[in-house]
């Protein structure tokens, strides 16, 4: 073949009709058929990120959430079911195509779940990341301070999620964090030109700062900043927020604004009597009234409630969560080839105790530690194949345990 017959082996155009040709092995390429290749190739990769990024995701429905949690946490239907469609909600808008042009953005769905302590705060927002695969941290908005005060700074939040994603940003980017406590940080009171708690609402004024969707330097192993450290940059733009509080007191809020809303609505003495849990009727202007600057209010456009944990609930927590506790306590006298028995008695006995020492489902632990640690300790060396405690031995291993010392305020 002739020099001038050379031509690019995809187009089949000639050396003379191209600005660069390149040779390999066999055959040639000109320089368009490369420009197009490499369009080729980057259409390929776009479309391959969504779908990894679809996939490490999973998109999945808000029953499927509700049917996940239902097997953890015990109760609480309204908070399942609005976190549920939150979370599904913020993933669908992680899946948005960037470029869009009808200009509809859907706004993120930070959470606020307000109830007592111990009734499964928590355990929803752990369950929740478990489910999605996602990087989850914990954080307590108590250790919090302004930059500048003895505390952490609020960015030790998002250095503890980092940690949580194996320090892989853009895993982070798309986690959740759960802070602890929001109610704490709440300034004294709604007026702020009367007494202003600057403390909690510098705190307030800092978190706001990592929920507006900014880039923050982070650094990386936590703690204070301080000039010379490596920071690493998060953008916080799709980070779902949970803050969980007890907002202890806020019952009486509701209860003013819900008596002075039925003033005027047929209802005879202006009380309307609520049966149900009166958090349920929570809405923003309770907690702005609590405390909460209405700047952070407002980048938390959900609110839901968890109901008090009733003796029925404390019961069902006891045997039916998919790692209930007494499932546990069968597994660990099982390796020793123990069968443990725990009668329907004693699971009630362990239930009254925790409700007579308001120690809520947090306690229900302690006091069946209490109960089986001498078990525990004994049943390896022993020679039984099986193991009861009726309420005669629960009620002896408490009664001299430090815990049923508790005096409840
Ligand atoms: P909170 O965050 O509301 O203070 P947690 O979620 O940390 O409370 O709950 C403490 C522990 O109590 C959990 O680890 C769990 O074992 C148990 N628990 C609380 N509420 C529930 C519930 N509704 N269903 C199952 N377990 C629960």
């Amino acid at each position: 073949m002739s020099k001038q017959d050379v031509r690019c082996s995809f187009c089949g155009r000639q050396k003379k009709e191209v600005d660069v040709l390149i040779a390999g092995i066999t055959g040639h390429i000109c320089d368009s058929c490369i420009g197009q290749a490499s369009l080729i190739i980057q259409e390929e990769y776009s479309h391959l990120s969504k779908e990894q990024v679809e996939q490490s995701l999973q998109l999945i429905k808000p029953v499927e959430i509700m049917k996940h949690l239902d097997q953890y946490v015990i109760g609480q239907k309204e908070a399942k079911k609005v976190l549920s469609v939150a979370v599904y909600n913020h993933y669908k808008r992680l899946l948005q195509p960037a470029d869009k042009e009808d200009e509809i953005d859907i706004e993120k769905s930070n959470v606020i779940l307000a109830g007592e302590t111990g009734t499964g705060k928590t355990l929803l927002a752990k369950t929740i990341a478990k489910l999605l695969n996602v990087p989850f941290c914990i954080a307590d908005a108590t250790v919090l301070t302004e930059a500048g005060y003895v505390g952490e700074d609020v960015e030790s939040i998002l250095s503890r999620l980092l940690q949580a994603a194996d320090y892989d940003v853009a895993q982070a980017e798309k986690g959740i964090v759960f802070i602890d406590e929001i109610d704490k940080v709440a300034r004294k009171s709604d007026n702020p030109s009367i007494t202003r708690d600057v403390s909690g609402e510098g705190v307030q004024q800092a978190m706001l700062k990592l929920m507006e969707g900014a880039v923050v330097s982070v650094p990386p192993q936590g703690g204070r900043k301080h000039p010379d450290q490596k920071m690493v940059q998060v953008n916080t733009k799709n980070i779902l927020f949970i803050c969980g509080g007890a907002f202890d007191g806020i019952k009486q809020i509701i209860e003013r604004r819900i008596k002075t809303q039925s003033i005027g609505f047929g209802s005879n003495d202006g009380m309307i009597e609520v049966k149900e849990n009166i958090l349920s009727y929570v809405n923003q202007l309770d907690i702005k009234k609590y405390g909460l600057i209405p700047e952070l209010i407002g980048r938390f456009p959900v609110l839901t409630y968890l109901n008090p944990l009733d003796k029925e609930t404390l019961r069902s927590i006891l045997t039916e969560p998919k790692n209930a506790l007494v499932k546990q306590y069968n597994r660990l006298f099982e390796i020793d080839g123990i069968e443990l028995d725990i009668t329907d008695e004693t699971l009630d006995f362990i239930v009254d105790k925790a409700m007579e020492l308001k120690l809520g489902a947090r306690g229900l632990r302690s006091i069946c530690e209490a109960i089986l640690t001498d078990a525990m300790f004994e049943g390896p060396s022993l020679d039984t194949k099986k193991f009861t405690v009726d309420v005669a031995y629960a009620a002896t291993k408490f009664n001299t345990s430090k815990i049923s010392k508790l005096k409840v305020a």
